[in-house]
């Protein structure tokens, strides 16, 4: 018999980044995680810790195959988020967003339970309205090579919305920008991961392009403040809403201040800028903020010392 008020919450994806820190403030909240992952960008390490805590089980399984258990909840995290992992088996990315995405809905839909999606920003593509609003529709490629993960994650937002508009399925988009943290995984080619682990180990640290084009970072704890409160808003905030860092930063900036904050004596090396890189991102939170009353909390500069502080483990 479980406790009034505790929830038997299912994390897909919750031994990755976002997920272990999402599985981990969920036990913290008091509720039972039930974590699946493939572990195909995942890693036991990120949930080591919560291990042998009673509340919390895991269970390796692939989203793309149909799942059936009893939760009263679902986040739905499943899905490799950069570039080049998502990149490196292109069908099983979009396999993941799209398949795993309408197993995820068919238990939701059969337990009659909420659902929360894990989007991103890229359905915005490369932006041509700046900052993004969740009015805008996006451009992208559609064949280009994020469009795996783009139009996967474009698709999985149109399952979503058919499921709540033809079965009243109670579903939460949240639209992800970038997030960065402890736990991001050292070799992801993510720019915050690349720039730290280069400016730690003194190597050059790798621009691509001119290092003009921006981005908006936001901190995981923020991102999970985020997810929990989207959760547990009213049905009626179906979403997406939009949610990161609104300050923007160009790469070059970033690179800077990864120099800085770890003393390092790295150069900068300026390499050619991947096929459809978005030139410029930054979130219009006004939605999150007035109907969640959420915003982000850490600056980038604090931010990113509690993540050094983290990938030093991973050097010397
Ligand atoms: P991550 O790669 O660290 O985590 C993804 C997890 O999903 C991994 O543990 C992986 O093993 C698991 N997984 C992948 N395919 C699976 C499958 N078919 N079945 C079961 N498990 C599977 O990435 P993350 O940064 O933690 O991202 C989590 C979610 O948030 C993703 O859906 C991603 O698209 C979204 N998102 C993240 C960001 C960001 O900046 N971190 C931005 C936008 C959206
Ligand atoms: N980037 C870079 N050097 C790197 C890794 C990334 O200049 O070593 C750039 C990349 O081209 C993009 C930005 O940093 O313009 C953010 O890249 P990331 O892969 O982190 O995320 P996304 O492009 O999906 O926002």
């Amino acid at each position: 018999m479980k406790d009034a008020g505790r929830k038997r919450i299912l994390v897909t994806g919750g031994a990755g980044f976002l997920g272990s820190h999402l599985c981990e403030r969920l036990l913290n909240d008091g509720h039972e995680v039930l974590c699946v992952d493939n572990f195909y960008t995942g890693d036991k390490a990120n949930i080591k810790h919560l291990l042998g805590n009673p509340y919390f089980e895991l269970l390796r399984h692939d989203i793309c195959f149909p799942l059936y258990l009893e939760v009263d909840e679902i986040y739905n995290l499943a899905c490799p988020a950069s570039p080049i992992h998502y990149q490196h088996d292109p069908v099983q990315t979009t396999k993941t967003s799209v398949h795993g995405s309408i197993n995820m809905l068919g238990l939701a839909k059969r337990l009659r339970i909420k659902i929360f999606q894990a989007s991103t920003s890229e359905v915005y593509g490369d932006p041509t309205v700046h900052p993004q609003t969740e009015t805008y529709w996006g451009n992208v490629n559609p064949i280009g090579p994020r469009a795996c993960y783009d139009e996967g994650k474009r698709c999985a937002e149109t399952l979503f919305f058919d499921y709540h508009r033809q079965h009243r399925l109670r579903v939460k988009v949240a639209r992800i920008f970038n997030t960065y943290g402890p736990r991001m995984h050292p070799n992801d080619g993510r720019v915050v991961s690349n720039f730290i682990m280069q400016a730690l180990r003194g190597q050059d640290i790798t621009i691509y392009g001119d290092g003009s084009q921006t981005r908006s970072f936001c901190y995981v704890d923020d991102m999970i403040e985020g997810f929990v409160r989207l959760m547990n808003s009213p049905d009626d905030l179906t979403g997406p809403v939009n949610l990161g860092n609104p300050n923007e930063f160009s790469i070059l900036e970033l690179a800077h201040l990864c120099i800085e904050l770890t003393g390092s004596s790295s150069k900068i090396d300026f390499l050619p800028l991947p096929a459809d890189d978005p030139r410029q991102r930054r979130p219009d939170i006004a939605l999150a903020e007035s109907k969640l009353n959420w915003q982000p909390t850490v600056a980038l500069r604090d931010g990113l010392q509690r993540t050094i502080e983290y990938f030093k483990r991973f050097v010397g």
